[in-house]
C-alpha cells in the first residue's frame, strides 16, 4: 500500500517499521511533525522532552537497555544535544540510535543557516541524507541496520524541502526488535581510562565504514550525455533532475563518510565536475582534500537555498522568468489578540531595553512594537541580561529586562535563572507564560500539565519554582490589564536581586473553536495610538482614522485601553 506521506512523516513511518521503542523530540521547524507522527503509533513510546539534549539522553537510555531509540530536532537544537552524542559516538549502542536533524537553509524560521554535515565529520557518526519521502522512510529504516551492525549512532539529515514536501511511500508491516540489556562497564563508562579505548575503536569503525561506503547501493550514478558530471544529495538532487536532465549524476545517499573511491571513479569519467549543495562547501572540500578537482561554491555561493531556476541560471546561463505576479512583502506579525502584544507596548512605552529569546514573541523586535532588542538562542534572555548586569552594572539593569516564553524557559532559561540568583544579580525577567509551545505549532510542555498524547501529567508551577530558585520579588500579572503591567513592570525594575514577573494568559488560538466578540470603532480622532499595536485587525483608512476586521479581533480590547478618546468598544455576544 502506497501513502501521500510528507518528508518528516515518513521518518517516522521508517522509526515505526524498524521497530522502534522510544522517540524523544523537543518541536523545531522543520522537524517537529516526526514526533507528532511517531505519537500517533501506540507501539512506541513518544515524548516532547524539555530540550534536545534531554531528548538525546533519553534515546541514548533506550538504546543502551535495547530498544530501538528515534531522536529529532532541528539543526540548532543539535547543538544543544551535542555533549551527550559526541560520547554516545565513543560507546556505541546496544540496539540502534538513529537522529534526524532538519537544517533550514534560507532560514524559513530560524536564527542562523547551519550544515548539520559538519556534526557527522566531527562527531564520527554515519550520516545519510534522503532526497524524498520513499528514500526518508527506506534511509531510516537502513540507519537503524547501520546503527547496530558499526555499533555507532547514526544520522538522518533533512532539510526544509525534504521535510515539509510530500510524495507517495510504500507502506510495511513493523518488525519487532529487542535486544538484551548486558551491563557493559568498559563499553557505557566513559571515564578516561575506557574513553581512550574507545576512541581506538571509534577509529578503526571510521576506516571500515569509509570503505564500506564505496559499496553501498544508496550512493549512485546516473548517467547522462553531457560531459560534464554533477555530485548533490538531499533536495538538491530534485533540483539538478528538473534543471539538467541530460547531465551525469553522482546522488550521495550518504553524505558522512563520502564514498570518495566511487567519486574518483566518476570524476575520472567526467570532463568537468561540479558539487552542488547548498550552506557550506562541505563535499567540495572533501573531495578537494583526496585530490579530485570539482567546481562548486564559486559558482552557487553559499547562502539560502537553491531551486532548479537557480541551477539553470548558474550552470547554463539561463535568465528564468519564473511568470509569477510580485506579491506584496508581508512580514510576520503577532496574532490579533496575541497576548504577548501589551507587554511588548508597555516595555516600548517605558523605554526598556529587552533581551529576548526563541518563540512567537520574538517578533516583538518589528515594527511598530520594536521592543525586543536581542536574540541569540533558546534560554539565553537571562543569562544575556545578567552578563550586560554584570558589564554595565545595577543601573543599566534599571532600564533593562529579560523576556523569555514558558516552554523555552523550562527549555533552558532555568539554568539561567539558577545562574543569575546564585551570581548575585540584580535583574528582572518576564516569563510569558501563554501555556503552550506557540511558535512550532501549540505543543505541550511541562508547564502545560499534558503529554504529547494529551494524556493528563503533573503541571510545573512556576511559581513555586522561580521561589525555589532563591527569587523573593514574584509576581503574576494579565497580560491584557496594560496598567497593571505597566505598575508591575516598573516596580520591580528598580527593586535589588533578581524579580520575576510571570505574564500569564493562554494563546488566543490554544481554542481554536472559540467564538469571540469584537470591538468597534466610533468617533476615531485619528491620533494613532491604537496603531502602536501592530495588531493585524486594525486598518488605517484613507482618511487617517482607524477601523477594526472583525474577522480578525479577538476583543482582547487592548486597542480601547490605549485610545484616549473612548473611540472603542466591545460589540457582540462571546459565545
Ligand atoms: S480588540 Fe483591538 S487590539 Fe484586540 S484584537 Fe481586536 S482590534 Fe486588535
Ligand atoms: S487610539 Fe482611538 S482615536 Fe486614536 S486612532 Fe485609535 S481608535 Fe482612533
Amino acid at each position: 500500500m502506497k501513502k501521500l506521506l510528507l518528508g518528516d512523516h515518513a521518518v517516522a513511518q521508517g522509526a515505526y517499521e524498524a521497530g522502534v521503542k522510544v522517540a524523544a523530540a523537543y518541536p523545531g521547524t522543520p522537524s517537529t511533525e516526526i514526533t507528532e507522527y511517531l505519537s500517533t503509533f501506540n507501539d512506541i513510546y513518544s515524548e516532547w522532552s524539555v530540550n534536545e539534549k534531554v531528548a538525546m539522553e533519553v534515546g541514548i537510555g533506550a538504546s543502551m537497555a535495547g530498544g530501538r531509540a528515534l531522536v529529532s530536532m532541528k539543526h540548532v537544537g543539535l547543538n544543544v544535544a551535542a555533549d551527550p552524542l559526541f560520547t554516545y559516538a565513543y560507546t556505541g549502542v546496544n540496539a540502534g540510535l538513529v537522529i534526524a536533524v532538519a537544517d533550514d537553509p534560507g532560514m524559513h524560521s530560524s536564527q542562523n543557516e547551519q550544515d548539520s554535515r559538519f556534526y557527522g565529520l566531527s562527531a564520527h557518526i554515519p550520516m545519510l541524507e534522503p532526497s524524498d519521502s520513499q528514500e526518508a522512510k527506506d534511509f531510516t529504516k537502513f540507519a537503524f541496520e547501520l546503527s547496530e551492525k558499526y555499533d555507532t549512532p547514526v544520522f538522518i539529515r533533512l532539510t526544509t524541502r525534504i521535510a515539509h514536501s510530500r510524495s507517495f511511500v510504500e507502506i510495511s508491516k513493523r518488525q519487532e526488535i529487542e535486544f538484551d540489556y548486558k551491563q557493559d562497564i568498559a563499553k557505557f563508562v566513559m571515564v578516561p581510562a575506557n574513553a581512550r579505548k574507545r576512541h581506538v575503536k571509534v577509529e578503526e569503525r571510521e576506516r571500515r565504514l569509509a570503505s564500506d561506503v564505496n559499496s553501498f547501493d544508496i550512493n549512485r550514478i546516473e548517467n547522462g550525455k553531457n560531459k560534464i558530471g554533477i555530485i548533490c544529495a538531499g533536495a538538491v538532487y530534485q533540483y539538478v533532475k528538473e534543471a539538467l536532465p541530460d547531465y551525469p549524476v553522482f546522488k550521495l545517499g550518504f553524505v558522512y563518510p563520502l564514498p570518495v573511491e566511487k567519486l574518483r571513479e566518476f570524476a575520472s569519467n567526467c570532463d568537468d565536475l561540479i558539487v552542488i549543495e547548498e550552506l557550506e562547501p562541505y563535499i567540495e572540500n572533501a573531495l578537494k582534500s583526496n585530490g579530485i578537482s570539482v567546481r562548486g561554491k564559486e559558482l552557487t555561493g553559499l547562502q539560502g537555498e537553491l531551486s532548479s531556476e537557480k541551477i539553470k541560471e548558474i550552470i547554463l546561463g539561463y535568465k528564468v522568468i519564473s511568470g509569477k505576479e510580485e506579491l506584496p512583502a508581508r512580514p510576520p506579525v503577532m496574532c490579533a489578540g496575541c497576548t504577548h502584544r501589551g507587554i511588548y507596548y508597555v516595555i516600548n512605552k517605558l523605554k526598556l531595553n529587552a533581551a529576548g529569546d526563541i518563540g512567537c514573541y520574538s517578533l516583538g523586535c518589528n515594527e511598530p512594537l520594536n521592543a525586543m532588542h536581542s536574540l541569540i538562542c533558546m534560554g539565553a534572555a537571562i543569562a544575556n541580561t545578567h552578563g550586560m548586569e554584570k558589564a554595565k552594572g545595577k543601573d543599566f539593569s534599571k532600564k533593562n529586562i529579560a523576556v523569555i516564553g514558558d516552554s523555552t524557559f523550562v527549555h533552558s532559561g532555568i539554568t539561567g535563572l539558577i545562574n543569575a540568583v546564585y551570581n548575585r544579580s540584580n535583574i528582572t525577567i518576564l516569563i510569558l507564560d501563554n501555556s503552550t509551545t506557540g511558535m512550532t505549532g501549540h505543543q505541550p510542555h511541562p508547564g502545560t500539565g499534558k503529554t504529547i498524547k494529551n494524556e493528563q501529567t503533573h503541571t510545573l508551577d512556576f511559581e513555586a519554582l522561580v521561589r525555589a530558585c532563591g527569587v523573593n520579588n514574584v509576581s503574576v500579572i494579565d497580560p491584557y490589564d496594560l496598567d497593571m503591567t505597566e505598575s508591575v513592570i516598573k516596580e520591580h525594575i528598580v527593586k535589588d536581586g533578581v524579580s520575576v514577573i510571570i505574564a500569564r494568559r493562554p494563546c488566543i488560538l490554544l481554542d481554536k473553536t472559540a467564538k469571540f466578540d469584537v470591538a468597534e470603532i466610533d468617533n476615531c480622532r485619528k491620533c494613532g495610538m491604537c496603531l502602536k499595536l501592530g495588531c493585524p485587525a486594525i486598518r488605517k483608512n484613507k482618511d487617517g482614522s482607524v477601523a477594526v476586521d472583525s474577522t480578525l479581533c479577538t476583543a482582547c480590547m487592548l486597542c480601547e485601553k490605549v485610545c484616549k478618546f473612548a473611540s472603542v468598544k466591545k460589540v457582540g455576544d462571546a459565545k
